[in-house]
């Protein structure tokens, strides 16, 4: 049985498949490219041909529009096996955002599996990961540290709600990722019981519509950049991490500066942006979670495309999984 090491490759466009004559989630635009899932570090445009599950399909003509989203497109299913050249590929799950998957390939009775980037808690928004056993698991480690534990969500959503029950004249502005995030934080107030209407940032206007074509409800949703001042006072909204300090936020009733992000954990992070009400929700796997998930794929080797590598290929060392670094560049840029 050949290595993954002789078939998939780390070149200067990104990990090559070689028997299957494509890249996963190269940095530069190819000819053939399968997609994780439609964050910009991970899904660029301009690339000939792309395969990615229908809702990365969808999100990605949503974020750059029909024409940069691949010349040819393609759909897989959960589940579904395709042939590319030599090499036997489907997609489960990664539990990140909406359509992310992990992309897992067989060649000659060897199995390697590209996580992308994945969390474990449960997310309302998007299906579980799916852990595949396979030879080589190629994982991220945007949280590999043990200081990095997020907590339950639902908790820093109540965390909130006491907040905006405890400040009715204020805004409560929330800092998040347009896609992802931010349709996640809709989701687990819905579910925390908030009906009133949730206020967007224009930027995050179009990915919310595309997660409701998508079967995704969320609610009522109403522009915030149009809203009357009253109708802000006493209400949540939501913007990109850049406007919540900025000019924008402003012009909002005493804003009340929240941010949701894995990043929180780390309060001198959330103090440089000004952040009151730090939120630590985190769309990517924490430290115990990266370290359960390498024991459940059950592979004896790793490779970390990007992230704090070091401290998981220690720990995974430990128990007997090899590790190896790629240092993959370009991602890591919308980490959330
Ligand atoms: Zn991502």
């Amino acid at each position: 049985m050949p290595h993954p090491e002789t078939w998939l490759k780390v070149t200067p466009s990104g990990l090559f498949c070689e028997p299957g004559g494509f890249f996963v989630d190269p940095p530069r635009a190819v000819d053939r490219a399968v997609i994780t899932h439609a964050h910009s570090d991970h899904a660029r445009p301009g690339h000939r041909a792309v395969l990615a599950s229908p809702e990365t399909r969808a999100l990605m003509r949503t974020r750059m529009g029909e024409g940069q989203a691949g010349d040819r497109q393609q759909a897989l299913g959960w589940g579904e096996r395709m042939r590319v050249g030599e090499v036997s590929i489907w997609l489960e799950p990664a539990g990140h955002v909406l359509g992310a998957a992990q992309v897992a390939m067989e060649w000659r009775g060897s199995r390697a599996v590209v996580s992308g980037d994945y969390k474990r808690a449960p997310d309302p928004t998007t299906p579980g990961f799916v852990p595949i056993p396979c030879d080589v698991f190629v994982t991220e480690a945007t949280f590999a540290l043990p200081v990095f534990q997020h907590p339950k969500p639902e908790a820093e959503i109540a965390r909130l709600l006491e907040s905006v029950a405890l400040f009715p004249e204020r805004t409560h502005v929330v800092g998040c990722y347009s896609l992802g995030k931010c349709q996640r934080l809709v989701a687990l107030l819905r579910i925390a019981g908030w009906d009133n209407p949730i206020y967007l940032h224009g930027a995050h206007v179009p990915l919310c519509e595309t997660y409701e074509a998508l079967g995704v409800p969320l609610g009522d949703l109403r522009p915030a950049t149009v809203a009357a001042k009253a109708a802000l006072v006493g209400a949540i909204v939501l913007a990109p991490p850049s406007a919540i300090a900025d000019r924008w936020a402003r012009r909002l009733a005493e804003p009340v500066v929240c941010a949701a992000s894995g990043w929180m954990r780390v309060r001198q992070r959330a103090k440089q942006g000004g952040v009151e009400l730090p939120l630590v929700i985190s769309d990517n796997a924490d430290w115990d979670e990266l370290n359960a998930t390498l024991d459940e794929v059950g592979a004896p080797e790793v490779w970390v495309t990007h992230g704090r590598e070091d401290a998981l290929i220690h720990a995974a060392g430990k128990r007997g999984i090899r590790g190896r670094a790629l240092r993959l560049l370009g991602y890591g840029d919308e980490e959330v």
